[in-house]
């Protein structure tokens, strides 16, 4: 009841309808699950050639079972003698990895170095969101979006108690909009912002001084044992300090951790059945010195990890299957924020792209709006993979009796339960006509479907709805009772 009158109360009031400033995307941009219709989109990225390198397997088709690597019939990589001098630093870095290793190299090992190479991933040296980057994302698409997690995050706080000092987490803030938003937009909110510490995990020390600036923060800090940077932000007056993992946020107090689109970052492996059971799929170097993917040739130790994540799929479903993706560190993160939310209490908000099951075949890899080939020219590209809901959950319940798991439910459920029709009306009573289209494709893109039906503009600029792709899960103290909108 209480939580109800919260909702009503606080969705219209958020901010007094003000319009964040900032420019807003073109329509053109493409989420990362989505792109417009019209626009080029090669053949599905996961029908990658692979190249199946396999001579002898151990004809064990049980994933479980003793495991060793046997390199020994996938192809010597090639003595790369003569180096095309055109290849960048992480493409270099990667053929050295696999030429001195002595074989191919997993997946999710190719996906963290592309993505998170501390020189030269993709994330790690510039701004890859918006228009003039790669892909665009939620809160980038609206303001609405931070609002509305905003009102989560304050009616959570509502059942925690209203305790005087919470740890709000972020993971992967990217820019830092929704944060920026949510500070903005629960700013009336005194005593809940007071209460504020934030803490941001984020691995890119050029997104971390673009989250600096868009959180107007001043009075820079570096703790000299830890070597963390604070400041303070002027939206709200809140302490902002930044992490390079989960780990390092002090645990101690109750904590608010938000996950939008940063599970679907973390490395995947790839399996794929043939007629002796379920081999890895790995990336190698080829004679003429390209990446192309191959299958080992017998058990890899990651097939641990998919015997580990199939004991929670129904025999039929992962008989169904052909390939599968697992991600190991998906599993852990989840552990070690249900293990904190155990201790501290609090919750997660988990939102991204993915499924509620097993997920078959889904890495895919973005630049500038575009499909291309995953192993083509490695960190230029964004990659990412469906994240698999099911197994966040399991993981969880797993750890902690004193968690619960609530969701997945669509993007759409979550934002229409926090009243985000409310807020887009009182935004639309006091803008301009340019600002209400923005806001009216801005709504479409969060809460649609599909292509917008009441688009009249240019066919390859059709708003398309991340709604119902994108998925919303809680994992939550079970003291806190069940979170508004997963009720
Ligand atoms: N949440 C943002 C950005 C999503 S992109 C948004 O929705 O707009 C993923 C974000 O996670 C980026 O900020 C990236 O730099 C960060 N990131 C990816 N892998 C990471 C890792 N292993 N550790 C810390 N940050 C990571």
């Amino acid at each position: 009841m209480m939580l109800r009158r919260s909702l009503a109360r606080l969705s219209p009031l958020l901010s007094n309808g003000a319009l964040r400033l900032n420019p807003k995307p073109s329509l053109s941009s493409s989420s990362r699950s989505f792109c417009s219709s019209s626009q080029t989109l090669s053949p599905s990225p996961s029908s990658s050639k692979l190249d199946n390198d396999h001579t002898e397997s151990s004809g064990d088709s049980s994933p479980a079972v003793a495991i060793s690597i046997d390199r020994s019939g996938l192809c010597n990589p090639p003595e790369h003698a003569h180096e095309p001098s055109s290849d960048s630093e992480l493409v270099k870095h990667l053929k050295s990895i696999i030429k001195f290793r002595g074989g191919p190299i997993s997946v999710a090992e190719y996906m963290e170095e592309v993505l998170t190479n501390p020189k030269s991933g993709f994330y790690i040296n510039r701004d890859v969101f918006g228009n003039s980057g790669d892909f665009i994302t939620s809160p980038e698409v609206s303001q609405m979006f931070g609002e509305m997690v905003a009102v989560w995050v304050m009616c959570l706080w509502e059942q925690m108690g209203q305790p005087p000092s919470v740890n709000l987490v972020e993971l992967g803030p990217g820019r830092g909009t929704l944060m920026s938003d949510l500070l903005r937009g629960s700013s009336k909110f005194k005593t809940f912002t007071k209460s504020l510490h934030i803490h941001l995990v984020e691995c890119s020390p050029v997104l971390q001084r673009i989250q600096h600036e868009k959180l107007k923060c001043t009075d820079e800090l570096i703790n000299e044992e830890s070597g963390a940077k604070s400041a303070v932000s002027a939206i709200t007056d809140a302490p902002v300090t930044w992490h390079a993992s989960l780990d390092q946020v002090p645990s101690g107090s109750p904590t608010i951790i938000i996950a939008h689109e940063f599970f679907d970052a973390l490395p995947i492996y790839q399996f794929q059945k043939g007629a002796r059971g379920w081999s890895e799929k790995m990336v190698n170097v080829s004679e003429d010195s390209k990446f192309r993917f191959v299958l080992s040739p017998g058990p890899t130790p990651a097939l641990l990890y998919l015997s580990r994540r199939c004991q929670w799929a129904p025999r039929e479903e992962v008989a169904k299957l052909e390939q599968i993706e697992v991600c190991p560190s998906a599993m852990d993160l989840t552990r070690k924020i249900a293990k904190r939310i155990d201790s501290d209490g609090g919750a997660a908000l988990i939102i991204d792209y993915g499924k509620d099951g097993l997920i078959s075949d889904s890495l895919q890899a973005i630049r500038k709006h575009k499909f291309v080939h995953i192993l083509d020219d490695p960190g230029s590209a964004d990659l990412s993979a469906y994240v698999d809901f099911a197994s966040i959950r399991h993981s969880a319940e797993e750890i902690s009796e004193n968690v619960s798991v609530h969701g997945p439910i669509t993007q759409s459920q979550l934002l229409g339960s926090l009243g985000i029709n409310f807020r887009v009306e009182t935004l639309l009573q006091n803008c301009t006509e340019e600002q209400a289209e923005n806001l009216r494709t801005g709504y479409w893109r969060l809460v649609g479907d599909g292509e917008a039906p009441f688009w009249e503009g240019p066919d390859e600029q059709t708003p398309i709805g991340m709604g119902t792709r994108y998925l919303a899960m809680a994992i939550v103290n079970k003291k806190q009772g069940v979170p508004v909108a997963f009720q």
